[in-house]
């Protein structure tokens, strides 16, 4: 594998650096301190320059409007997004729309692509993906309560979901119902394409999380489905295919997700080693960063973002060539060391500001809480251990 950057992808990179340097990072004060829905105005602003400058919506495919980027390029651009909690959504390709973008660009008729997937696209409408459950356990989402049931030309949907992330403002939902209860367990469920406005689609609240309700696109909503019916023509893909959709939807969206936690890596890292060669600790003029373990802090830190990404780029690249079904393990063992690893630095980062960084005034904080989800989204780090570890286990059967 060859993981030299090409002079266009430097350019680009370049480029979102120097954007989110000098247009998102003086947002955050904002961003920290408002109801997101105040920023909204600025953020069009920002996503028209974005547009402008002809880097919108890096990871979809050229017909759709996008750049067309393949997973290593674009996993470059998410880490270099990450830097900002503001970048995925002000270049087109924040979760949890760039994952429905991919489904809807597969699986959506014509008629599906003209009114859902082209605005989606084009930035001017949000969407959502409604599966896990309140009362079921998301990690074996085959367990699922949510029924579609046809009535004349409609379906009708019943059933209680949360954690439907962005629904807030959202113009649709991807939401996953049983429509066929007889089948295999695995085919019960199917994608079904449902307008937010539609009655019975009931927002119930955003749920506080770490402390926070959020809004808008920074928000998880509880949703009940009560007698929601929509046309049967908003099925997605063929019936009773949910399950399989949803994993095309998974592998190439743990690849942004660990890059864009790359990037949230890089950027605590800076704070933390910039802190600590300014913060004098002692009156003959020493600072933080002459104490041996806030150096090893730093170089634990260096090397653990080092094999976090090469792991990452090294998965992408396999997906590339291979595709995700053949290199499942790889993308496995990314969603978990990343995680993990962005932990470790955004903790040493946020300790080595003391009390600095439990306040809202640097953005540790708020990776501190926002990106503690790490861990459970996208398949909880025990699922991923545990099926590698039976699949290796697998070779050693005697
Ligand atoms: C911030 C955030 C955003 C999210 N966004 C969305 C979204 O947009 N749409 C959506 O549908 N869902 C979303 N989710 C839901 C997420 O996918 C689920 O929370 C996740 O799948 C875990 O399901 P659960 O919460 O029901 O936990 P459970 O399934 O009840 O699991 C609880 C814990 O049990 C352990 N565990 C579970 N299974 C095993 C196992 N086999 N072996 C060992 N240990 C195990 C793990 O530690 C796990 O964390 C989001 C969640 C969060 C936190």
């Amino acid at each position: 594998m060859d993981f030299t950057i090409s002079d266009k992808m430097k350019t680009i990179i370049e480029m979102i650096e120097e954007f989110v340097a000098q247009e998102l990072i003086p947002l955050e004060p904002e961003f920290m301190n408002k109801d997101f829905r105040e920023l909204l105005p600025v953020i069009e602003e920002k996503k028209n320059m974005v547009k402008k400058m002809e880097l919108w919506a890096p990871n979809h495919p050229k017909e759709l409007g996008g750049m067309g980027l393949n997973l290593v390029e674009h996993g470059l651009v998410s880490e270099a997004l990450g830097a900002s909690p503001l970048g995925h959504l002000v270049f087109g390709c924040q979760a949890p729309d760039a994952g429905n973008v991919e489904i809807l660009h597969k699986y959506g008729n014509k008629e599906q692509v003209k009114e859902f997937l082209a605005p989606l696209v084009a930035g001017d409408i949000r969407s959502c993906f409604a599966m896990t459950e309140v009362d079921m356990p998301g990690s074996n989402p085959v367990m699922m309560d949510t029924t579609a049931v046809k009535d004349g030309d409609d379906y009708v949907i019943n059933g209680h979901k949360w954690y439907t992330s962005s629904a807030d403002g959202a113009k649709f939902a991807i939401a996953m119902a049983v429509t066929n209860p007889d089948a295999p367990i695995h085919l019960r469920a199917s994608m079904i394409i449902v307008p937010c406005d539609t009655p019975g689609f009931n927002l119930v609240r955003n749920i506080p999380v770490m402390g926070h309700s959020g809004s808008d696109y920074f928000s998880h909503g509880e949703i009940i489905f009560q007698n929601c019916r929509v046309p049967q023509k908003n099925l997605l893909g063929p019936e009773g295919q949910g399950f399989v959709m949803a994993q095309d939807r998974l592998g190439p969206g743990r690849i942004h997700h660990c890059m864009r936690w790359l990037g949230i890596c890089k950027r605590s890292f800076d704070m933390m080693c910039r802190r600590a060669s300014e913060r004098v600790i002692s009156p003959d003029g020493k600072t933080l960063a002459s104490k041996q373990i806030i150096q090893a802090w730093i170089s634990e830190s260096a090397a653990e973002i080092q094999a976090a990404r090469l792991m990452t780029l090294y998965a992408a690249w396999r997906i590339d060539t291979v595709g995700p079904k053949d290199a499942r393990d790889d993308i496995a063992l990314i969603k978990f060391v990343v995680a993990n690893t962005m932990q470790h630095v955004v903790d040493r980062a946020l300790q080595v500001h003391g009390g600095l960084g439990m306040t809202d005034d640097t953005i540790l904080a708020f990776f501190f809480r926002h990106e503690r989800a790490a861990r459970i989204y996208d398949g909880a780090d025990e699922v991923h251990k545990s099926s590698i570890a039976r699949r290796i286990l697998r070779k050693y059967q005697v």
